[in-house]
């Protein structure tokens, strides 16, 4: 029987343990005893699932109390100096993650292409590495104590490094030779510990396109790791995309095996010579994505991997850690059944493995798939009349709208303070009568409007209240999505997010925010913008179905923006702002990739507006900001109005849109909206004569950097009145 293999297992728990035994911790409401007794119960029992579904290789020191790459930061003592004071290890490793009192946090980002966060390392040229491997033994020996010898889970160094940021402006790949020693004596530390033990180095970073010097470093890197203990086996896995130009490279490294992602990267097969005498890991199970396994395409990937590899030298995995999806369907009591029958989370990913291995024993074909649902309808749109181009436009605009010269606006969201969620609850909950709970809103809604006529902003919004999510609140009024109970996915330290399940075909029955516009509209004589949240975004924050392309998906959530995007214009909404936030955060790791997913994504959101009527202004929204190799695609996304984070980069950012003699108007961030702290007037008009030097006044537009529903009003008030001042200067 071929064996089975996880890569990691999700760590948080099916009832988020320890997320609550960590809030609970820092809130000072329970002992580091306490905490640390939750985070052994989640071990044995994330060790105990995988054994009972018969894994043959489960991990350790795939747990965390925050992030893995934290933790290899602890493990390698690359600790950054001002948490070096820190004597309680505990303490110190929470500072690090959250900051405290005079210390700020280390910064976080994205994980690749996935929506968990990592923390960032902070290195600098004198960095000195000295190794602590307690975690990793502590961890270890659990998993003995039950009867099982695991593999011990690695950030690989290339990918630790890559992803590291330097404070002194070297390269942080002057440490490699230090990092390599600092690997070598973790090993030597893991080879007291038994025979044969599994090593795992994750380098998701060869799923990326690279330069060739780092498969220079690759092959440095494993030649040395590889030699430092003959009773280890090492294992180098990537994931998220094909890594075959690291193959070609690790299959003459004197290590133990490979793991490629074969769902994210089918090409990996045409790297499997290259696999050599190494035993191969085969990511077969989507770790990434909550549906059932097409178990003939993963047969038919075997027959094609075992035409090359012997089944001696194959192994049975998930394609990533399973970190990236929720625990198991169990937990769902509410989905609608033929939803759930579709659901498979990491305790289904393991049983999915195991059927596989049987089913490959067995040597039989399966004949029906998975019952998915039909194809989608092509989602029409082409009723609508064509815009004209922007130029055409932008006239017709002008006279319709009638604007000041730098008209100010915001982004969307008004504070949502504690009542307001408050109220949502209620209303969620049943407790409260939809008459009740929309006056409410209403209230909220009028006081919003009011105060942004008084400070006297030019374009108006509603401020959002009614909405939890930028994409929930979409997803819940279209057909065609879920909503798990208890699809939790970790995002960072403690937080977790539930992704809604997009499973279907995709369709608007009723208006999605044209009451709250129209009425908010009602109230004022400025333009009110219309709010929407874009395909893009929507598929990017969702668990997409994957049965057919997903840009078929994209074009059907598009199709319904369109008719909510002519539904508001017909209620006289005469601006509508359709928000990418998530736009570049779908970007593919490869850049051969890159143009097929700036087709569809360009595509489909033009396809959300094309239902407007040239004198309707169409707004996007990204929160991005470094546009140097997207410039282009920003453009053939025809969009009158883009807003944008800027403040952070003064006007860095806005000479890219001039180089690209970019046409249509921009409103670049004058302030910071992650902070509490209050601009002055003064450094908001130093702010707009930077945009004044690249730009000229006719194509600006002057907005805070992004929505404001994380801010109090007291900042925001202030904020915004400055923002006006600011601006009257000008004019
Ligand atoms: N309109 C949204 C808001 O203001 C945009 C949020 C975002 O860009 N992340 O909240
Ligand atoms: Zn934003």
């Amino acid at each position: 029987m071929l064996k089975t293999y996880v890569t990691g297992f999700p760590r948080i728990g099916e009832k988020r343990e320890l997320k609550f035994a960590l809030e609970a911790y820092w809130a000072g409401k329970s002992d580091l005893n306490a905490l640390k007794e939750v985070a052994k119960e989640l071990r044995a029992r994330h060790f105990s699932y995988q054994k009972a579904h018969g894994i043959d290789v489960i991990s350790c020191n795939d747990f965390s109390y925050y992030d893995l790459m934290l933790d290899t930061i602890t493990l390698l003592g690359a600790i950054p100096e001002r948490f070096v004071g820190i004597e309680d290890a505990t303490t110190r490793y929470f500072a690090m993650a959250r900051g405290d009192e005079s210390r700020s946090a280390m910064e976080m980002t994205k994980w690749f292409n996935t929506n968990y966060h990592y923390i960032v390392p902070e290195l600098h040229a004198q960095t000195r590495f000295s190794v602590d491997t307690s975690k990793i033994i502590e961890e270890f020996n659990e998993a003995k104590a039950l009867g099982i010898t695991p593999k011990i889970n690695l950030i690989g160094p290339i990918t630790f490094l890559a992803l590291s940021k330097t404070i002194d402006n070297t390269d942080a790949f002057v440490l490699f030779d230090a990092l390599l020693e600092a690997y070598a004596s973790v090993l030597k530390s893991i080879e007291l510990l038994g025979e044969g033990i599994i090593v795992q180095f994750d380098e998701p970073l060869f799923a990326k396109s690279l330069e060739p010097k780092f498969y220079t470093l690759l092959k440095i890197a494993y030649e040395k790791l590889g030699r430092v203990s003959p009773n280890l086996n090492i294992a180098v896995v990537s994931y998220f995309d094909k890594a075959n130009e690291a193959v070609e490279v690790l299959g003459k490294c004197p290590i133990w095996g490979i793991g490629l992602d074969f769902v994210y990267g089918e090409e990996n097969l045409e790297a499997l010579l290259h696999v050599n005498d190494k035993v191969l890991i085969a990511g077969l199970i989507d770790g990434r994505n909550v549906w059932k396994n097409n178990t003939s395409k993963s047969y038919a990937l075997l027959e094609k991997i075992t035409s090359v590899i012997g089944e001696e030298r194959l192994i049975l995995s998930t394609s990533c850690s399973l970190l990236h999806v929720p625990y198991s369907t169990t937990f769902e009591q509410k989905l609608p059944l033929h939803v759930k029958e579709k659901l498979s989370f990491a305790l289904e990913k393991l049983a999915e493995l195991q059927t596989l291995q049987t089913l490959w024993a067995s040597k039989e074909k399966p004949t029906q798939n998975v019952a998915l649902e039909k194809p989608t309808i092509q989602a029409h749109t082409n009723h609508f009349a064509k815009r004209s181009p922007y130029g055409i436009r932008a006239l017709i605009q002008e006279k319709a709208l009638n604007l000041p010269l730098f008209p100010t606006t915001t982004i969307g969201s008004f504070p949502q303070t504690k009542e307001t969620r408050t109220l949502r609850l209620a209303y969620k909950k049943g407790e409260m009568t939809q008459e009740s709970y929309e006056n409410a809103l209403k209230e909220l809604i009028k006081e919003c409007v009011a105060f942004q006529e008084k400070i006297g902003l030019d374009v108006l919004v509603h401020g959002e209240f009614e909405r939890n999510d930028m994409v929930e609140y979409f997803g819940e009024l279209l057909e065609g999505f879920a909503f798990s109970e208890n699809g939790w996915v970790q995002s960072y330290g403690s937080r977790c997010v539930k992704p809604p399940l997009l499973h279907g075909n995709v369709k608007r029955r009723k208006p999605l925010s044209v009451e709250w516009s129209v009425y908010a509209q009602s109230l004022t004589d400025k333009p009110m913008k219309g709010m929407l949240t874009g395909p893009v975004t929507i598929l990017n924050w969702s668990f997409v179905r994957n049965d057919i392309p997903k840009s078929e998906v994209a074009y059907e959530v598009a199709s319904a923006i369109a008719e909510e995007v002519d539904e508001l214009q017909r209620h006289d909404i005469k601006i509508i702002q359709v928000d990418e936030a998530a736009f570049k955060e779908g970007y593919p790791l490869r850049n051969e990739k890159i143009k097929a997913y700036e087709k569809w994504a360009v595509e489909s959101f033009k396809a959300s507006v094309c239902s407007a009527w040239d004198q309707t202004q169409i707004h996007t929204h990204m929160c991005y900001s470094n546009f140097n190799d997207i410039i282009e695609t920003i453009e053939a996304m025809d969009a009158d109005v883009i807003t944008i984070e800027t403040s952070r980069s003064g006007n860095k950012l806005l000479k890219v849109f001039q180089k690209a003699h970019y046409k249509a108007q921009i409103g670049p961030g004058v302030y910071d909206i992650h902070s509490p702290r209050v601009p002055s007037v003064e450094e908001m008009s130093e702010q707009i004569k930077a945009f004044l030097e690249v730009l000229p006044k006719e194509q600006l537009w002057i907005n805070p950097d992004c929505g404001l529903k994380t801010r109090g009003w007291s900042e925001t008030k202030a904020a915004l009145a400055n923002m006006i001042q600011a601006v009257k200067r000008f004019r």
